[in-house]
């Protein structure tokens, strides 16, 4: 039997880096594509040497080329934290619409099945609770978030396109806010922001008033989810997510034990247009794919913490607000 061969963006990013790793566990050829803007080749470092995988620093908004037969496209390439796509909008909005566009016609060329990973930003601050996938979201659409929501509110619309119009085998993932090794320390997000501050011997900075929920889901199972559904026939929208929510303050707290800081949570300005609320409701993962989420959040954070640790100095004192992105 010939091995499958699969393209997977944003190869260099958390989620993508954990996906090549997957599909060569599982005997694949791995294509893996990146402009490393916000992406890093440490996560992939160790797929260079290996016969089934290659890489290309290619920016997917731009006519993509990948010779040879492909049988399955992972669409992860885009930044993914609110001071990502505040610091590149215009990336971000094109990397979820051209960028779509382009992996859609390939994999039309290719005869290829395509996967895009969409989020639980489609639901905005949602007025409905739990998410479930049939609630269209209450996005503003020209709001800081507007340029990350709305490119993959987009990215849904156009891949549906292409499946109901060319008959293009075609999934979608709904991602909830995921964790785990090879997140960027810097990115901006809750957690490596709470352990990088309790790293540096900082107070924690919970926003607002620290009641917004959140459901964290660890990068094992989100990955397990994602393959399933890629190997499953259901072309509507799937919620992958843990369902477990907690507030930001308690998180803090779970957080403040974990790492035995001696510091305490200090509360700064709500960002415009931050979700009250999140928690996916994966019935449908359930009952489609006989998924659901088995790290728990005291398991999952001890690992990541453990990975977080072991990074060099350097990184742990990289400012999520000072770093510098090429203008492309
Ligand atoms: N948050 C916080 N302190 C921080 C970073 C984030 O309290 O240093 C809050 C943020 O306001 C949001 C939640 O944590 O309510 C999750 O933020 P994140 O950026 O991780 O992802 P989001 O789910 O908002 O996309």
């Amino acid at each position: 039997m010939t091995m499958k061969r699969v393209l997977i963006t944003g190869a260099a990013g958390f989620l993508g880096s954990h996906l090549c790793d997957r599909f060569i566990k599982e005997g694949y050829h791995v294509t893996g594509m990146d402009n490393l803007i916000t992406g890093d080749l440490h996560n992939i470092e160790h797929l260079f040497n290996l016969e089934n995988f290659q890489f290309y620093h290619h920016d997917v908004s731009k006519f993509v080329h990948v010779p040879g037969e492909l049988h399955y496209i992972l669409h992860f390439a885009s930044p993914a934290s609110p001071i990502d796509y505040l610091k590149i909008p215009i990336q971000t909005l094109k990397v979820g619409s051209l960028g779509t566009h382009n992996l859609l016609g390939l994999a039309l060329a290719k005869k290829a099945r395509i996967l895009v990973a969409s989020t639980s930003e489609v639901y905005g601050d949602p007025q409905v609770h739990p998410q479930n996938e049939d609630y269209w979201g209450n996005v503003n659409p020209v709001g800081p978030r507007g340029v990350y929501d709305e490119a993959k509110r987009f990215q849904e619309a156009m891949t549906m396109a292409y499946h109901t119009y060319h008959n293009l085998e075609t999934r979608i993932v709904r991602i909830f806010n995921t964790y785990g090794p090879r997140m960027r320390l810097n990115d901006g997000r809750v957690l490596p922001a709470f352990i990088g501050q309790a790293l540096r011997g900082e107070d924690l900075t919970a926003f607002g008033d620290g009641s917004q929920t959140r459901s964290f889901c660890y990068v094992d199972d989100l990955i397990e989810g994602i393959y399933r559904l890629l190997l499953s026939d259901y072309a509507q929208p799937v919620n992958i997510g843990n369902p477990d929510e907690i507030t930001i303050k308690d998180f803090a707290e779970e957080i403040i034990k974990l790492t035995g800081t001696t510091q305490k949570i200090i509360y700064k300005e709500l960002p415009t247009d931050d979700p009250k609320q999140r928690k996916p409701d994966i019935t449908r993962a359930i009952d489609l794919l006989g998924w659901e989420p088995k790290v728990s959040r005291e398991e999952g954070l001890k690992i990541t913490y453990d990975y977080f640790r072991s990074l060099p100095k350097e990184k742990l004192e990289e400012n999520p607000y000072g770093r510098a992105f090429a203008r492309r």
